[in-house]
């Protein structure tokens, strides 16, 4: 027999950790990685799993809202990703709490588990931390450059209009929408985004552009 909380081997009469205290309960344990699965495949299921349905169905009715909300306006989007991010965290301590721990704090808890639990930890972490900030970044770029306008649209219209005034444009190696914006913001603006348009042309220009 192993304590939950910190793996220390114990004896099976054992009735508290000799290492880390932590109360020995005969019970149906939960087991924390398929709680992490279930929650990685759908918002608040490994609460739910772990016997706090209500918190689990608060979790996914609050990210299903948010991905709604995010049809409309993308910064719920991010909102929800929070919610998935955050969800690990409360399966995590429904299965503490399922596995008899009484207030489960998970760094406190860290400092107490052993070398292999502690890593497993951190790469989990990392993990649900790298996918969570690559989504929120890829929502707010594509809000930023709208996925709407393709390279056709752009090799169509740039040819057609602007191949004399912009030709300096195509002279780069890297001709794509995104760098030009970058670029020469004035130009992207005038040719993709909204047509000649005076106001932004003086905004750009306020700004230093062009
Ligand atoms: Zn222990």
């Amino acid at each position: 027999m192993f304590c939950d909380n910190c793996g220390t081997e114990l004896a099976d009469d054992a009735t508290f950790c000799s290492s880390c205290g932590n109360q020995v309960k005969l019970r149906d344990n939960k087991n924390i990685y398929i709680a992490l699965i279930l929650t990685f495949l759908l918002t608040g299921l490994g609460s739910i799993y772990a016997g706090n349905t209500i918190k689990g169905l608060v979790l996914l009715i609050v990210r299903i809202v948010c991905v709604i909300f995010g049809i409309f306006l993308s910064i719920f989007l991010v909102f929800s990703l929070l919610v998935w991010a955050y969800s690990f965290y409360e399966a995590y301590r429904d299965v503490q709490i399922a596995n008899g721990h009484q207030n489960p704090k998970l760094i406190r808890d860290f400092k107490s588990w052993n070398r292999n639990n502690k890593i497993i930890a951190v790469l989990i972490i990392c993990i649900i931390s790298i996918l969570t900030v690559a989504a929120c970044i890829s929502i707010i770029t594509a809000d930023t450059y709208s996925p709407s306008h393709s390279e056709t649209h752009y090799y169509s219209s740039g040819s057609g209009s602007s191949i004399g005034s912009g030709s300096s444009h195509y002279g780069g190696v890297d001709t794509s929408p995104n760098s030009i914006a970058r670029n020469d913001p004035d130009w992207y603006y005038d040719h993709y985004e909204y047509g000649d348009n005076p106001d932004i042309d003086d905004y750009l220009e306020s700004q230093g552009y062009d």
